[in-house]
């Protein structure tokens, strides 16, 4: 049994946000587009631009990897798992382009593994805007050893649901490799410019899109071993669950027109995070899917994430399974890696580290 000490369980984040220190100029290699590049404006601090625009604000804690391994062993957790920041996902990119980005990224995070082998284990992205080119960097993250990749909530605006998909989670179910869904490109943002809707709203809603697209288009039913987690604790797709079946129930004629399985049959058997900011509906959700298939995550280091990484949900009163379960094995099963060659190779680490 994998334990920290005798009052704190392990605990694995599996939803974090890493970037390099330096980016290349991609705007000015490919000869066009918002491309994202940092300005290092002073000491610990950067811009990072799309295009001409101010995007947001970071600090090295999103590239520095001895900086976060400080911040996070101070909430007891033992390992993150990273991943890219959506903004980089690049899926309005040539295909070739697009390529290039997702190398260049996943062989960053291969080198912070690499470097830092007890402290993260990595996520790849892959360019989906190119399905050949998106399996090829797939077997490439597997060949790095990542046990999965992130993946945007829609690609290009067309739902993960699409046949053209299919080839993907196939690919994915068969090698092995694990998905996170997360928001990005939210639908309805140009209609809610202020008070920060696209995150607030658009995000919980993006994501119910992509994980009620996923269960409406059989993308579960014809691939039974594919284990995707959902962003944000599902974001609005749990809360409406019973919107979903009761559509599913008055209208097939509009529902259930290419998976004839009531949705409800799915919960427990995708994964979720932990990132709800509210007790009550993670207790609901536990109810819902299971402990089982929580998995703590944060969403470090962005504001928005929950950055005393589940320091409330230790204070809920939740069974001793229930908790290792979120602080740590549901993220094991979701990855593989709880009966896996790479499991002891994660054990070793960690106990090489008490
Ligand atoms: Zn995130």
């Amino acid at each position: 049994m994998l334990t920290q000490d005798s009052h704190s369980p392990l605990k694995i984040d599996m939803h974090t946000h890493i970037i390099p220190e330096k980016l290349p100029n991609f705007a000015e290699k490919f000869g066009y587009g918002d491309f994202i590049s940092l300005l290092h404006y002073q000491q610990g601090s950067a811009r990072m631009m799309k295009g001409d625009k101010f995007f947001r604000e970071i600090q090295s804690n999103c590239w520095d990897p001895k900086l976060r391994i400080e911040e996070y062993e101070q909430f007891g957790t033992r390992i993150q798992v990273i991943c890219t920041i959506p903004v980089m996902f690049s899926y309005w990119a040539r295909p070739e382009d697009g390529k290039e980005i997702s190398r260049f990224l996943n062989d960053h995070i291969a080198e912070v593994v690499a470097k830092y082998p007890k402290n993260y284990l990595g996520l790849g992205t892959v360019p989906l805007q190119d399905i050949d080119l998106a399996l090829e960097e797939l077997e490439r993250c597997k060949d790095l050893g990542f046990p999965g990749v992130q993946i945007g909530s829609n690609i290009n605006k067309h739902n993960l649901s699409k046949p053209r998909f299919f080839e993907f989670f196939e690919a994915c179910e068969k090698l092995g490799m694990s998905v996170l869904v997360h928001p990005w490109e939210m639908l309805g943002q140009e209609d809610m410019e202020k008070y920060w809707l696209p995150w607030l709203v658009g995000m919980p809603a993006e994501t119910a899109r992509a994980a009620a697209s996923m269960i409406f288009g059989g993308v579960f039913e014809r691939y039974p071993r594919l284990r995707v987690c959902f962003a944000h604790a599902g974001g609005s797709l749990l809360p409406t669950i019973g919107r979903l079946e009761h559509g599913f129930h008055c209208r097939p004629d509009l529902v259930a027109v290419h998976n004839n399985v009531n949705p409800r049959e799915y919960l427990g058997k995708f994964w979720v995070d932990s990132i709800s900011h509210d007790p009550t509906l993670l207790k609901y959700i536990i109810d819902l899917i299971g402990s089982d298939k929580i998995c703590l995550g944060s969403d470090y280091p962005f504001p928005l994430g929950d950055l005393t990484i589940g320091a409330w949900i230790e204070k809920m009163e939740l069974g001793h399974d229930e908790m290792e379960n979120i602080m740590y094995q549901s993220t094991l099963d979701w990855l593989g890696l709880s009966d896996s060659e790479m499991f002891d190779d994660l054990t070793s680490r960690l106990e090489n580290k008490q």
